[in-house]
């Protein structure tokens, strides 16, 4: 079944014929009094709505488990929550914000040390010690879009013991399948693509690792950051669409990166590939597409808070991944909580913007574009 048609049909025979799965709002389920057990016990162990989503999340992913969160961070946390004291996790300096302050600010009262590294890509073996128990990684990395060879980056990291997590949120499984190329875990912020209307916080697990299932399923019960029968019930829909969207939203961004690339009031464009021709290649061999989301620069002499003002479309704001085109400064925005000595690092100057391309006709996205450049001179 190609992705498309299992983001519809995953899900079949519901009760009385319906075409779209009921929603089970209990928090309770009734045990049969002999066994005191049941399928279901309580809602935030499980529940058949969020284990139907779940089933979908896997499914999407060829993985053998799927957990849903009730957002990416508590997705990202259970993913790491198998380290313990004395571990020791592997991630780019260019991490989701996110995740860099829960490594920042949160492991170390574990006793878990984040070690940030500035190019994945540049990882070799002298860099494993036998405390490094994970490598947490995106690629295309945010905002810069430089790729990382995650074939090589398996390979390595299985050598010395240690767990590939790959956050995909920028990817999904319509893109990229990680856990095909030895990943051991996929992490994604189900609020951007997945949920794809601004309208949902959730996040997603997926393993074929029975140890990790259970360590996850342990931090679903355990923690209780798990997704709401409601949400979970928003969320099997909106995935329906997903591989529609993000192929015209990938149309888009295309266009919109030609567009860019020949614009005298452009300085640089990154994208998927652009850095150089052995990322191009890594990436084409990883994934089936360049995704949505690109970032500029604007020529020198170019008044950005103008261009951000003349745009019509594309709302100024943080996130990614919905039919609305948006549009958001890392450095003060996203990636704030890193010094400027690392986003220095990274690549992130004060001047990029990152551009998440929505579903709109793209000739009036392009126009949008060429209308503010022109009101920034
Ligand atoms: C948004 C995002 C997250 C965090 O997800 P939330 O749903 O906001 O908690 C994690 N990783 C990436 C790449 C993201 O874009």
């Amino acid at each position: 079944m190609h992705i498309q048609t299992a983001a519809v049909h995953t899900l079949r025979d519901h009760e009385h014929g319906a075409v779209v799965p009921p929603v089970h709002l209990s928090s309770t389920f009734e045990l049969d009094p002999g066994s005191e057990d049941g399928a279901y016990a309580y809602q935030r162990g499980s529940n058949p709505t969020r284990a139907q989503l779940e089933t979908v999340l896997a499914t999407l992913d060829g993985a053998a488990h799927g957990f849903a969160f009730a957002s990416g961070m508590a997705a990202t946390a259970a993913s790491l929550s198998t380290l313990t004291v004395g571990d020791e996790v592997i991630l780019p300096a260019s991490v989701y914000g996110g995740t860099y302050r829960f490594v920042d600010l949160v492991l170390p009262g574990r006793g878990v040390t984040g070690r940030f590294v500035d190019d994945l890509g540049a990882l070799t073996d002298e860099d494993f010690t036998p405390a490094t128990k994970a490598i947490f990684m995106e690629t295309p990395a945010n905002p810069t879009l430089r790729i990382t060879d995650l074939r090589r980056l398996v390979e390595l990291a299985h050598r010395h013991g240690a767990l590939v997590i790959v956050d995909n949120t920028f990817m999904t499984p319509v893109l990229q399948k990680p856990l095909d190329l030895g990943a051991d875990v996929v992490v994604q912020s189900a609020t951007k693509y997945l949920a794809g209307h601004s309208d949902l916080l959730a996040g997603a697990i997926t393993t074929n690792d029975p140890h990790l299932a259970e360590a996850f399923a342990l931090a679903q019960k355990a923690q209780g950051g798990v997704l709401a029968p409601g949400e979970s019930f928003r969320l099997i829909q909106a995935i329906k669409t997903l591989p529609l969207r993000l192929e015209r939203q990938q149309d888009n961004a295309i266009a919109i990166v030609d567009f860019l690339r020949g614009h005298e009031a452009i300085r640089e464009v990154w994208y998927p590939g652009s850095y150089s021709e052995d990322e191009a290649r890594v990436h084409a061999s990883q994934a089936t597409g360049t995704g949505a989301v690109l970032s500029f620069e604007l020529a020198a002499g170019l008044d950005r808070v103008a261009f951000l003002r003349a745009l019509r479309y594309p709302a100024c704001a943080v996130s990614l991944g919905g039919v609305e085109s948006l549009i958001c400064r890392p450095s003060a925005m996203t990636h704030e909580a890193m010094t400027p000595q690392a986003r220095e690092r990274a690549g992130i100057s004060e001047d990029l913007l990152r551009l998440s391309v929505g579903i709109e006709n793209v000739d009036d996205l392009i126009e949008d574009l060429d209308h503010a450049l022109r009101a920034a001179r």
